[in-house]
């Protein structure tokens, strides 16, 4: 193998530059030409592709975001789509490609290993919901990026005795609900692994209420209800004095975490490895702090697990 291609694909997370820069760097480490796919799967097909150098990369280990930029293509889900991204990596003579990405951009890096097109996938999403690694890339800044915003909420809510609904991403996933809840001490967690009552979520605001507790905050991840729903029957149930913070956009963004580089640089260099090694159709992970590899079509078809004992605690702690 000479020559091989990256791209990031679907959400981006930070981390992906960190990625970009590893695989980069260590195909050039190993005298490979590494080739930037700008845009997703929408530059593969367009043939938006060019060759990057050592400092192409340079300089963007700490950037959130993505320097080839990511996008969403219909068109890569059709075969016809398919068929041409495969052409134009032929046209540049590019014979392996890292995609940097979610489940979606997985299914696209199935097809184009079935295709013949040696293809490894690194998990690059905030949720924190592919199996096959403990971690993705994006999730720990994200995370981050909620306990900083839910930190400076209470401030204010200790101040003016409130009752705080703060919606965090995560529509199938409530990992980072559950670990933002857990390291920020939350009332409630609303998480859609789980089903939530709200008389169980009232009866905690009470029992807080009882023993002199006049501000509080629960997590609701997306996916579960509309931070704003679970704020109104709040309000309109109780006599708190209800607020409703619904995150965003922010929690995709930011420099990413050290955790998150180290990550990044690992899974991409690990990626590289495995196109040398003749490798093809894997996912890269770490599980137990060691680096691992799976079949990618195992992980689209088994289910991301949340540590439901995580979920056990944070009601036990916050009684
Ligand atoms: P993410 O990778 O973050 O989960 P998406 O689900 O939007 O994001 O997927 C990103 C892109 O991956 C899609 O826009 C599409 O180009 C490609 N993709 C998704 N599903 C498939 C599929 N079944 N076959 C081929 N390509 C796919």
């Amino acid at each position: 193998m000479k020559r091989i291609g990256v791209l990031t694909s679907g959400g981006d997370a930070p981390g992906m530059n960190a990625a970009i820069r590893a695989v980069v760097r260590k195909g050039i480490y190993h005298d490979l030409e590494v080739y930037g796919i700008y845009n997703g799967y929408a530059g593969l097909i367009e043939g938006n592709i060019t060759k990057l150098e050592l400092g192409s990369v340079g300089d963007i280990i700490h950037r959130g975001g993505t320097m080839l930029r990511t996008a969403r293509c219909e068109e890569f889900k059709t075969p016809e789509g398919q068929a041409k991204g495969i052409e134009q990596l032929k046209k540049f003579g590019i014979e392996g490609l890292v995609v940097i990405g979610g489940d979606g951009s997985f299914q696209g890096a199935l097809r184009l290993t079935e295709q013949g097109f040696p293809t490894i996938g690194l998990p690059g999403t905030i949720d924190n919901d592919i199996p096959g690694t403990d971690f993705t890339i994006g999730f720990d800044t994200a995370l981050n990026t909620i306990i900083e915003a839910i930190d400076k909420i209470r401030d204010t809510a200790t101040s003016h005795d409130r009752t705080y609904v703060i919606e965090v991403m995560g529509r199938d996933a409530g990992d980072l609900a559950l670990w933002a809840g857990l390291a920020d001490g939350a009332e409630s967690i609303l998480i859609p692994e789980e089903t939530h009552e709200m008389e169980q979520i009232i009866e905690r605001l009470n029992h807080g209420l009882e023993r002199g507790k006049k501000h509080s905050i629960i997590i609701v991840a997306e996916g579960v209800c509309s931070g704003l729903e679970i704020g109104k029957q709040i309000q309109e149930k109780t006599k708190l004095d209800t607020r409703v913070t619904v995150l965003g956009h922010i929690q995709r963004g930011g420099s990413p975490s050290a955790f998150d580089r180290v990550l990044a640089s690992r899974l991409g260099a690990r990626a590289v490895e495995l196109l040398l090694e003749g490798k093809a159709g894997r996912t890269v992970g770490v599980q137990n702090s060691k680096l691992v590899d799976h079949d990618i079509q195992d992980i689209l078809t088994s289910k991301h697990t949340l540590d439901l004992n995580m979920y056990r605690l944070s009601q036990e702690l916050s009684i």
